[in-house]
């Protein structure tokens, strides 16, 4: 019999990351699980905390009584505890921050899905006289409409909790708790999906289904990365796939990105597995949340879609785990747990002897090349579905057209073919990606932009202190005034954002409907959905907008595609840059040319030979995968190296760099044969009164490194010091900004 027990303290702190022994009390013995949450002592007070070890014998004394059990059955998985325990080694953070990525919050806190609190209608409520309550009123209209509804549900759809409470003392509504079922039940009264059947497979379709079932049948844990062009039905060998994997009686999980989880895409996967489909991703509300994890905890889910977190989803059995879009950056986890959606996938197919299935029509640097090694399968489609062609790309040289004296932001060829699509009535979409910020420096005769001779990425302006400045590895210079290239003198910020290109498309075409979609414009889920449903109701002829509209907007319509600035991203100052674009315009691209009307695109650029804007124009992953990977293999970026970023920030902009420094100090003994590049400020050195400043690690194979950063990372969090600053800790991030 255990008679001790492993605890993790559920408090978000550094001081107590590090198991606790208790005692299990007689009563409890046999009773206590791994993953069970229950209450413990520690100073004068009582923490929640979970069970992580049951132990026959501890060295610890004196030692103290687990106070009581919190719920009747585990909360976390032994493979959720594993993986929690991995997940803290691999990406260095706290293990209370990797158990908290594995459960709802809610279900933290001893809500289980049974708990479900609605506010539904009293008697009386539609009698009552609420004209001079316009508030009241909406609720109880809402609420009719509606049916029961979630406290926080109804204040998200426009009411407020004083109305609410109002009404619960007049009476008028009360909070009732349903069970799961009531909510499945409740869900069923929607429409059904439309089911929808399996394709035959073409040739091309079928050689690669073929390979994914038989890695299925080994029962062994195997990667395969499916590189398919756009329009070649990868999708149906997803779903081919996972009733492949049900058929075995085993569970499937697909993760896709965030913004790609559309209802159009959910529909298509309840289409197919009708009624045994989760579905899981931020934007729930915490009742709908709860339903589909009683789904899955139920056995009725048996397959996942999601998003980036529902890579934890506890599905037992698991055989099959597909990651749709596999390079997109939002598979990386930002904040602690700092973890690539990838890895976690890869570790719990090892842990089930699953297969997973990475796809995509441009995948990540890292994933082909580990394919070409033979460390996983690739799988190729090279052909369309359906016969059309990919579009033809025609690249403008902007400094040709400032040579011939045409200062706007489209370039003549942009405008005419623009001319034609509003003659016709027909759609364009006019692309600039924002999210590059302002502030490097680019000479306009010859595109040259400043860089750091030792890194590889653009200087970036810091107009406070008028310094260019590396922020890898801290390199300055001063601010050129003529060309440094060329010696020209048309030396200017690089800044041009969707508000400027909306302007200018205003002023050349006032009567002409146009549409701009950004993070500012589509705040709510809402309008992003509507926007969409305008543009493709053809309520518009011009969609401008950031990456936003480079995913999954098929309209046949358009027949334009003009990317504004290709350079914004080709300057960040990050060594993915080029492939961030390379992969951007591809998807861009794909944009149009879906229709019988055939399409165009026009890419306008600065740096008309740059081997990410040729090749995407030419449509060769191929050529662009070599020319990128011989540029990381001769600064040993990844994939020939690991990167370790010690971000440091703070409002306090002398402990910043002061912390950085003892930081770094420490780090040499620890650091071995890897380069040590900073502390420096890092790219967006101020955000939100925060002061940043980094220090990366780079070298091959960090992981062996591993205990003693870890040893460093505690060191610091140990240090007494009046001023503390935050450090978050990142293993190969996905971006340096
Ligand atoms: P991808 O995911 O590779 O971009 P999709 O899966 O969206 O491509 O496929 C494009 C279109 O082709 C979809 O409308 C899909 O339903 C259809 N499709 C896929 N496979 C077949 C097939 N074997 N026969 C007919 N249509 C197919
Ligand atoms: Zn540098």
């Amino acid at each position: 019999m255990y008679q001790y027990a492993e605890v993790i303290i559920d408090l978000v702190s550094n001081a107590v990351d590090r198991p606790f022994h208790y005692r299990i009390p007689p009563e409890m013995q046999g009773e206590i699980k791994p993953g069970m949450r229950v209450s413990i002592p520690l100073g004068h007070r009582n923490y929640q905390g979970y069970i992580l070890r049951l132990l026959e014998e501890t060295d610890i004394d004196p030692l103290r009584d687990i106070s009581a059990i919190l719920d009747p059955v585990p909360l976390f998985t032994r493979e959720q505890l594993a993986l929690a325990h991995w997940l803290s080694i691999r990406f260095y953070c706290r293990l209370i921050d990797a158990l908290h990525a594995m459960v709802p919050a809610s279900f933290r806190k001893g809500k289980r899905p049974g708990d479900v609190k609605l506010i539904e209608l009293a008697a009386g409520a539609f009698e009552a006289d609420l004209k001079r309550a316009p508030s009241q009123k909406k609720v109880i209209d809402l609420l009719q409409q509606k049916g029961a509804l979630e406290r926080s549900e109804l204040i998200r759809l426009g009411t407020n909790n004083q109305a609410i409470r109002s009404l619960e003392k007049k009476g008028l509504v009360r909070t009732v708790s349903y069970s799961p079922g009531y909510m499945e039940e409740k869900k069923e009264d929607k429409e059904l999906p439309i089911l929808n059947k399996p394709h035959h497979l073409r040739e091309e379709q079928a050689i690669c289904f073929d390979q994914v079932r038989d890695a299925l049948d080994s029962l062994k844990a195997k990667k395969m990365l499916l590189h398919g062009i756009t329009a070649s039905g990868k999708t149906e060998i997803y779903l081919q796939s996972i009733a492949c994997c049900l058929d075995k009686d085993r569970t499937a999980m697909i993760m896709v990105p965030e913004i790609a989880l559309t209802p159009q895409m959910i529909d298509h996967f309840e289409g197919r597995f009708p009624g045994c489909v989760a579905v899981l991703h931020s934007r729930l509300s915490v009742a709908e949340k709860n339903r589909q994890w009683h789904m899955i905890l139920s056995g009725k889910a048996r397959v996942v879609l999601g998003a980036r977190s529902a890579v934890f989803a506890p599905l037992h059995n698991l055989g099959l785990i597909i990651i749709d879009e596999e390079h997109e950056t939002t598979y990386k986890q930002e904040e602690a747990p700092r973890y690539h959606t990838r890895d976690v996938a890869w570790w719990r197919a090892r842990f089930n002897r699953a297969v997973l299935l990475l796809g995509s029509a441009t995948p990540a640097l890292e994933s082909y090349y580990q394919a070409l090694e033979g460390d996983s399968l690739l799988l190729n489609m090279k052909e369309r579905v359906t016969p059309i062609q990919l579009p033809p790309v025609t690249v403008v040289d902007m400094r040709q057209e400032l040579k011939e004296k045409h200062r706007l932001i489209f370039s003549r060829l942009l405008l005419e073919e623009l001319k034609g699509v509003i003659e016709r009535d027909e759609q364009a979409l006019l692309f600039i990606n924002r999210r590059g910020f302002a502030g490097f420096v680019l000479c306009r005769e010859c595109g040259h932009v400043v860089r750091c001779p030792s890194c590889d990425v653009s200087l970036t302006l810091h107009s406070d202190r008028q310094v260019m400045c590396c922020h890898y590895c801290a390199h300055e210079s001063a601010v050129p005034v003529t060309c440094p290239a060329c010696r020209g003198t048309k030396i200017r910020y690089f800044s041009a954002g969707t508000q400027r290109v909306e302007e200018e498309v205003k002023k050349l075409y006032p009567q002409v409907p146009l549409i701009r979609m950004d993070r500012d414009t589509t705040a709510s889920r809402q309008a992003h959905s509507q926007y969409y449903r305008q543009f493709r109701e053809h309520r518009a002829n011009i969609l401008i907008g950031t990456q936003m509209i480079a995913k999954g907007f098929d309209f046949p319509d358009v027949t334009l595609v003009g990317v504004v600035a290709a350079d914004t991203t080709l300057n960040l100052p990050d060594f993915r840059a080029p492939e961030r674009t390379f992969q951007l315009l591809t998807q861009v691209a794909g944009r149009t040319s879906r229709g019988p009307l055939g399409g165009k695109v026009i890419v306008q650029t600065y740096h008309p030979t740059h081997h990410s804007i040729l090749t995407a124009a030419d449509h060769d992953y191929l050529a662009f995968y070599e020319a990128e990977l011989e540029s990381r293999r001769q600064l040993a970026y990844p994939p020939f190296s690991d990167l370790i970023r010690f971000l440091f920030s703070s409002p306090d902009e002398e402990a910043v760099f002061e912390a950085a420094g003892w930081f770094t100090n420490l780090l040499e003994p620890a650091a071995g044969e890897a380069d040590i590049l900073g502390p420096a400020p890092a790219s967006l050195y101020r955000i939100k009164d925060h002061y940043r400043v980094q220090t990366i690690l780079k070298g091959q194979k960090l992981s062996r490194l591993a205990p003693g950063i870890r040893k460093v990372i505690r060191e610091y969090h140990n240090r007494k010091t009046p001023r503390p600053v935050r450090l978050a800790v990142d293993f190969n991030p996905q971006v340096v900004l």
